[in-house]
């Protein structure tokens, strides 16, 4: 007698990035109410269960989704419209058209173009800092998406949700309170923009909500030298510096950038247990440098990978991300620095750590969400295949990604959208600003 399952993905050899790195030839995932119940060989999970819904993955890797850990996935609004500038410049553009555009209606259009890109792109999750987050979740509950988001400070004249900044705190507390009981694989997230447009007594009040509700903490820092700069002339300190002093670092911390970093700076960030969204096209397109993430790595810290807004990197691909940091600390002269293994460890496994969810996301295996995707191997720049790794981190694109599973429900089938109407969803965008 077989047991039922909602779902059984089989016949293609599975990469689940768990630690030891194992891929199952002619493989299978079951799943139930959303979760991995099995990873394991096709003939056995055939003979034991019994599903309702099929993928037949011959021919194809499949591997857990790709997690995005830092993005602002309604600025696909503004794609195109601030590139070949600096980092301040950038910001200047972006903060005054974001004051005139940005509204829950036109938050939602950007959100669900995203979505769609996303998901194409075989990325399962995000976590997403952006003004008017809850139209953003509600677009993302209806796709069946896992998008992370939360409440957002920052302190700027012309806050976009016209909310003055002495509202905040209350705001994202009712927020927060209302999160109890939150979903498998999701967690409260509060979004503390920087050191820059917040002030160290913020920051510590933001820090301590945070904590509070047991939620995440996620900020820019140390994009760039300018950044520092600032930091330093107004309070005295480097902003990872200035972040530690304030006791704001942590285990349930998440950075995004670090780019311009002490070793007494990586020392804290390991010390503490603060994690790293690192954000290789964003950077390198903003000239912003390139994060020290060997050092970071051999520190210990866990990090995940990024690829910012659509306006700073173009794209919400994770696959360019995954490449861009399997390449670009080599460029120093080390071939061995974030080898193809870990590139795609980062994009998984440590984007979900990252997270404070790698005990629920990040890899395939029995107890985990069901966030999965299956790579079409059948193409001329897949073959032959010596090493799995290098295979997704340095030939894989993410067009290559022919099916997208969230929490078990499939959301791309052959390429095609299951659970959002593509054209709506572009026509809505382009109808915006
Ligand atoms: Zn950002």
């Amino acid at each position: 007698m077989s047991e039922p399952v909602d779902l059984l993905v089989h016949g293609g050899d599975v990469l689940t990035v768990d630690d030891a790195g194992s891929v199952v030839r002619e493989g299978a995932v079951a799943v139930r109410d959303g979760e991995i119940i099995a990873a394991g060989p096709t003939g056995e999970l055939r003979a034991r269960y019994a599903a309702e819904e099929e993928i037949d993955a011959g021919g194809c890797l499949v591997l857990p989704g790709l997690v995005n850990a830092h993005t602002h996935l309604a600025m696909t609004l503004l794609r195109g419209s601030a590139d070949d500038v600096t980092l301040q410049g950038f910001l200047e553009r972006v903060l005054r058209q974001e004051a005139e555009l940005l509204s829950p209606e036109h938050v939602a259009a950007g959100v669900r173009a995203a979505v769609a890109e996303s998901v194409r792109a075989g990325v399962t999750s995000a976590l997403d800092m952006y003004w008017f987050h809850e139209a953003a979740e509600r677009v993302a509950l209806e796709a069946g998406w896992r998008l992370l988001a939360g409440p957002t400070f920052m302190d700027v004249p012309d806050s976009p949700d016209g909310r003055a900044y002495g509202e905040r705190m209350e705001w994202a507390r009712r927020d927060l309170a209302a999160r109890s009981g939150e979903r498998p694989g999701f967690r409260p997230v509060v979004f503390a923009h920087s050191a820059y447009t917040l002030s160290p007594d913020q920051l510590i009040g933001i820090a301590a909500l945070a904590r509070e509700f047991g939620a995440l903490l996620h900020l820019h820092a140390a994009e760039n030298a300018t950044e520092v700069a600032t930091v330093e002339a107004r309070y005295g300190r480097r902003p990872v510096e200035l972040l530690d002093q304030l006791g704001v670092l942590g285990p349930d911390v998440l950075l995004a950038h670090a780019v311009d970093l002490t070793g007494p700076e990586i020392a804290a960030l390991a010390r503490t247990g603060t994690a790293v969204a690192h954000c290789p096209v964003s950077n390198l397109k903003l000239g912003c440098g390139i994060a020290p993430v060997p050092r970071l790595l051999d520190a210990g810290v866990t990090v995940g990978l990024g690829t910012d807004g659509a306006v700073s990197s173009n794209t919400l691909d994770v696959f360019d991300a995954m490449r861009q940091a399997a390449l670009v600390h080599k460029a120093a002269g080390d071939p061995t620095a974030v080898a193809a293994e870990q590139a795609v460890r980062m994009a998984t496994i440590e984007g979900a750590r990252a997270l404070g969810l790698g005990d629920r996301l990040g890899s395939l295996e029995a107890g985990k969400r069901a966030d999965m995707i299956v790579l079409d191997l059948g193409r001329p720049h897949l073959r032959p295949r010596h090493d799995v790794w290098a295979t997704l981190a340095y030939a894989a694109h993410s067009a290559d990604v022919r099916d997208t599973v969230v929490d078990g429900r499939i959301l791309m089938r052959d390429r095609v959208l299951t659970t959002l109407d593509e054209a709506v969803a572009l026509a809505e965008l382009e109808a915006v600003g």
